[in-house]
């Protein structure tokens, strides 16, 4: 049902794409790899009107 939405990569700064949960399911945090540099990072799903956004933060400070 979802199309995919892009994620920009906090390490590599490439834009990539991932499927995102449903929007009752946000707000919600995701551990994923990313698909350019295969650095780990956090997605943060959050959805207003239905609509799903993802924003990427790295994972070390
Ligand atoms: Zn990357």
């Amino acid at each position: 049902m979802n199309d995919p939405i892009p994620v920009t990569c906090p390490s590599c700064f490439e834009e990539f794409e991932v499927m995102p949960p449903a929007p009752h399911e946000t707000p919600c945090e995701w551990d994923y790899d990313c698909e350019v540099c295969c650095h780990p990072m956090m997605i943060s799903f959050e959805s207003d009107d239905g609509e799903v956004y993802a924003s990427a933060r790295g994972l070390s400070e």
